[in-house]
């Protein structure tokens, strides 16, 4: 109880945890077992990432320079919606294919998909509205 209560007050102004540590700890956790499979100078070297990461973690868990650590997770979160999102217009494209193309708009780079085997085709960017002609 008295522990509770002085750790509470210990960690009150304290950052803790949030989804960059999380994504950390399970990092580290990957390196730690494959660890286990590597021999020799490259199972210490990764076995020190280990730490490293790990002292990172505890580092930003226990930091009191809150702004800082809320700048370094929301870095982290553009980064993983980017790959995320790539992923997922790969699956949808991937998935599609038969049935429909993909275009650049030439002016604003907007990703147009269109019908596949219709021929020549005036396109319209639906963002800019600028046409182009491609063989669907
Ligand atoms: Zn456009």
């Amino acid at each position: 109880m008295r522990f509770r209560e002085n750790f509470n007050a210990f960690m009150s102004n304290r950052y803790g945890a949030d989804q960059f540590g999380r994504f950390l700890s399970v990092f580290a956790l990957i390196l730690l077992v494959a660890d286990l499979f590597i021999p020799g100078l490259a199972g210490k070297i990764i076995a020190a990432i280990v730490l490293l990461v790990l002292a990172f973690v505890i580092f930003r868990m226990f930091s009191k320079n809150t702004v800082q650590r809320n700048k370094e997770n929301i870095v982290y979160l553009k980064i993983k919606n980017w790959i995320v999102s790539r992923f997922v217009n790969f699956k949808r494209r991937f998935k599609d294919r038969k049935t429909h193309r993909y275009f650049k708009c030439p002016t604003c780079k907007t990703s147009v998909r269109v019908p596949k085997g219709k021929g020549k085709i005036r396109i319209t960017c639906p963002r800019c509205a600028a046409t182009f002609i491609r063989k669907s």
